[in-house]
């Protein structure tokens, strides 16, 4: 089968491998019908990811049908469509029994598919955990509305979950890349009196204000002003960070207002100051880390209830043969793409 791999710092390629097959009782293999291109995908390509395995298969956001199930899988069957998550877990540790599936203590938790074992930027791939790893998919919920249910979905549904935001609130999210407008679409369903989006992409501002026109957009420059005057408590009451540049882990607590929430979903590339003189009086609270992806069959019900639509951010498609001209147009973010969907069979 065809599978783009991680052959070496820098390099990708479409190769030949043999298809995966069952090595544990509650392993599945999947017949991968659409995955997508994330972020993730490129630190690994440039070597920012040192537990990555030079050979792996590399993708983690895809959807597909089950093919084959180990004897001890029970929540899904040959045949089912299912979304596949990011997160490896067993479900069973101290960790996975409250919540915290992102620090599983199995050997295979956490980030392992498209990372340390082979992922589904390809026609097939196995997923450990079945039970815990795949979510069937209603059947009147396509593949393109699921793409996102297992990675960038989980991560802003978690976000804005842990973020304790209420109904009077003043939301300020910072970032709407892919997984910030995930976390945007999340937030909104928590209702709260306003949200706020900052983003310094001309294009990614026209995005939001052309599909949530009830969302103020302001960009890096002029947030804290913005939110000042667009806030009732002299700042956001809660913070979302889905940016990770340089100066937004800064601005992130600059724009809240005393005893705010400020969770920070970015992955930042460098270390931040955490200046506590200077916001001394001020007793935020901080939520860090990465997403607990445990919430996938409730975020599909919210699609097939029409309550999420992650559909606008697909703007491209193409088939599995010409991948790597997908990831060139990702890469340099050429024609207003925001995300890509890969049709894996193809
Ligand atoms: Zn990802
Ligand atoms: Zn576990």
């Amino acid at each position: 089968m065809r599978a783009y791999a991680y052959v070496g710092p820098g390099r990708f390629e479409l190769l030949d491998k043999p298809r995966p097959e069952l090595r544990d009782s509650r392993d599945a293999i999947v017949r991968v019908t659409l995955g997508s291109i994330c972020t993730s995908d490129l630190h690994i390509k440039h070597g920012n990811v040192p537990r990555a395995v030079p050979g792996v298969t590399v993708g983690h956001e895809m959807v597909g049908v089950v093919e084959r199930v180990g004897d001890r899988v029970a929540s899904v069957r040959p045949g089912d469509r299912v979304a596949v998550n990011v997160e490896t877990f067993c479900g069973e540790c101290f960790f996975c029994r409250h919540g915290y599936v992102n620090n599983c203590t199995d050997p295979d938790g956490g980030w392992a598919l498209g990372c340390r074992i082979d992922g589904g930027q390809a026609e097939y791939v196995r997923v450990p955990h079945a039970d815990q790893g795949l979510t069937p998919i209603p059947d009147t919920v396509s593949d393109e509305q699921a793409l996102f249910v297992g990675d960038i979905l989980a991560t802003g549904f978690w976000a804005a979950r842990i973020s304790e935001i209420g109904p009077e609130d003043t939301v300020l999210v910072i970032g709407a890349g892919p997984t910030g407008v995930c976390t945007l679409l999340c937030a909104m369903l928590k209702r709260p009196r306003r949200i706020i989006v900052c983003e310094k992409s001309p294009e990614r501002m026209r995005f939001v204000r052309e599909h949530y026109p009830d969302v103020l957009v302001t960009g890096p420059e002029t947030c804290r002003d913005f939110v000042l005057r667009h806030s009732d408590h002299g700042g956001a009451d809660v913070v979302l960070e889905v940016a990770g540049t340089s100066d937004t882990f800064r601005l992130a607590w600059e724009c809240a207002r005393p005893n705010a929430v400020v969770t920070v979903v970015a992955l930042y590339d460098e270390p931040q100051m955490l200046p506590l003189p200077d916001m001394y009086g001020k007793n935020l609270t901080f939520k860090t880390g990465g997403v607990d992806g445990c919430d996938c069959a409730e975020i599909l019900r919210l699609i097939a209830a029409g309550k999420i639509d992650t559909t606008p951010l697909i703007t491209h498609r193409f088939p599995l043969s010409r991948i790597g001209k997908a990831y060139r147009l990702f890469e340099t973010r050429s024609d207003g793409v925001v995300k890509v969907a890969v049709e894996c069979g193809k």
